[in-house]
């Protein structure tokens, strides 16, 4: 989020590094340290060697056919539990896992601070890893420098796009921090994935692991089709209560955009996430709910509704929409933004996108009112230094506003359904939907996303571009604090475009670009950091 393309650098060249990008292979091997569940190898497991810094340590197996492994580190770091693939994720191997976990971490709590633990998940293989957990406290991330980092490589073109991301955050983290920072990444299951290995879609190892470390990172998931969870995503979003929806919406150099003037749109879009056309409540037309509600709201309210209809119910609240606006305004002080934007359809629907306005102008007042100013209210409409204007804008207004003044806007705070169409309107102007970024966030626990889909035509091919996922991994590390790493990763994207050494899809529109694959892209993108 406020990403300036170029950032901290001129886009300048490593020279140190040998790998041309376009050259590299596809499907190339990601490094980094070893995944809790991973699936790509045999059992028994094989444990990274890399550490967090120069240490010692080891790896001890169980004979077969128990399925863990104890890794262990001294020095700088921690110790886990390992499980390979398959029946080791059963409930007998966790619980083995586990017990051994806890008599390690007794015996390693004796000699700290020499030998340290990952916190071990009361029954649970999946969320031991080296490294340390992020913590919440006081409204705020307090991020170790090894944080252990949960992801969920996605379907289709998910593991395509996760592992040339990767490859492109920990590159970036180790040089921008010197080595002295890394991620440990700890695969969790959701989606075709998980379907096939424990049956569930959405295990709740997965949403525990998640609640356990907070901040996790996800490649697009396949929707399950014909009953059972209608979507993952929004389970995750309303299970692990992620109500603010984030989209920041930047132009590249030298990405196609039908505009004439791209890169004058910046804006940060926070849409609600649990309310609102979410909240699911709807009925088919003729069944007996909907006609129970017709009749009830006819009969008791005098509602003129034609019978049959299909009925839509869109609950929006004071309290859910306060936190979203209050979420809006903390960013755009905190990022040094000039304005918050409430964007509604208050003329129509008075008392939901209506109480949407009304409750955001009321929490600015008594939340920020020393730091914030309705537009109203500014006479020349120029603000003091430090103050974030207030405005608000009916949503089909809004819309031409953006095409026509977008320099007008900087943050968007929006119902559901108005702002689910602004990002995709406003990501369509800078150049379309394979770069725009997001994250879901609460008070306490965020999930970065790619914005696309699994794109399965493409699955295996290594074809596709990585930007949204790589994109959703800068806004984390924004969000963590770690706004080095976020520079670095938009500066090297913006490089490798200018480069015009692009995927496919930015290819063909790009006169002179050369294709390269996802993983060739990443090299590319690693080059320029
Ligand atoms: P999609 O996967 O987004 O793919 C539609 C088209 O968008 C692709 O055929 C491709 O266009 C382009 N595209 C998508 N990702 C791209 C990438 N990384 N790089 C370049 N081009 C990309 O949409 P869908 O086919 O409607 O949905 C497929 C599955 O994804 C469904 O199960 C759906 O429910 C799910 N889905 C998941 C999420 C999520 O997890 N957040 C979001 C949306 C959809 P061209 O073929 O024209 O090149």
């Amino acid at each position: 989020m406020g990403l300036k393309d170029g950032e901290g650098g001129s886009g300048k060249r490593d020279e140190s590094n040998t790998t041309r990008c376009g050259a590299a292979t596809a499907g190339a091997a990601s490094r980094g340290v070893g995944t809790a569940v991973d699936t790509t190898r045999s059992s028994p497991p094989v444990i990274s060697s890399q550490k967090h810094g120069p240490s010692d340590g080891g790896v001890w197996c169980a004979p077969l056919p128990a399925a863990w492994c104890v890794a262990w580190w001294w020095h700088t770091s921690s110790a886990r539990v390992v499980a390979p693939p398959g029946p080791a994720a059963s409930q007998q191997a966790a619980a083995s896992a586990n017990r051994i976990s806890r008599r390690v971490l007794r015996i390693a709590s004796s000699v700290r601070p020499l030998f340290r633990l990952a916190q071990p998940c009361p029954g649970r293989v999946d969320c031991l890893a080296m490294g340390e957990r992020i913590e919440y406290r006081d409204g705020r991330w307090v991020v170790p420098s090894h944080p252990i980092i949960p992801f969920i490589e996605g379907d289709g073109t998910g593991p395509d796009i996760w592992r040339a991301a990767r490859r492109v955050f920990d590159a970036t983290v180790r040089k921008v921090s010197d080595g002295k920072r890394q991620i440990d990444w700890l695969e969790v299951l959701a989606g075709e994935k998980a379907f096939k290995q424990v049956g569930n879609w959405l295990p709740e190892a997965t949403l525990d692991a998640i609640r356990t470390h907070r901040v996790a990172i996800k490649g697009p998931l396949t929707t399950p089709v014909g009953g059972g969870i209608r979507s993952l995503n929004v389970a995750l979003r309303q299970v692990l209560d992620l109500y603010a929806c984030i989209r920041p919406v930047r132009y590249f150099e030298g990405v196609p955009s039908p505009m004439r003037e791209p890169q004058k749109l910046d804006v940060v879009i926070f849409r609600e996430n649990i309310e609102d056309v979410y909240s699911g409540i709807e009925y088919r037309a003729g069944g007996p709910e909907a006609n129970a509600v017709i009749g009830f709201l006819t009969e008791r309210f005098g509602a003129k509704i034609r019978p049959g209809s299909a009925i839509g119910i869109k609950p929006m609240s004071k309290f859910g929409s306060q936190r979203l606006v209050a979420k809006a305004i903390e960013y755009a002080l905190r990022a040094g933004r000039r304005s918050v934007t409430l964007v509604h359809k208050g003329n129509i629907m008075k008392f939901t996108e209506g109480g949407f306005r009304e409750w955001g102008y009321e929490i600015a007042r008594e939340r920020f009112g020393d730091k914030t100013i309705p537009e109203a209210d500014t006479g020349d409409g120029r603000r003091e230094t430090g103050t974030v204007i207030i405005k608000d804008r009916i949503t089909d207004a809004m819309f031409a506003q953006l095409v026509l003044r977008p320099e007008e806007y900087s943050v968007i705070a929006a119902p559901n359904l108005n702002g689910d169409l602004l990002s995709d309107a406003a990501a369509a102007q800078v150049g379309g939907l394979g770069l725009a970024p997001g994250a879901n966030v609460g008070d306490g626990y965020a999930v970065f996303e790619a914005t696309h889909g699994t794109a399965p035509k493409y699955a295996g091919q290594d074809k596709v571009n990585p930007g949204s996922v790589i994109l959703s991994g800068a806004m984390m590390f924004e969000e963590l604090g770690w706004d080095d790493v976020a520079a670095a990763i938009a500066r090297g994207l913006g490089g490798a475009i200018r480069a015009r050494r692009v995927t496919y899809d930015l290819a063909r529109l790009m006169p002179g670009a050369t294709e390269v694959s996802t993983s060739a892209f990443a090299e590319c993108i690693i080059e320029h950091v």
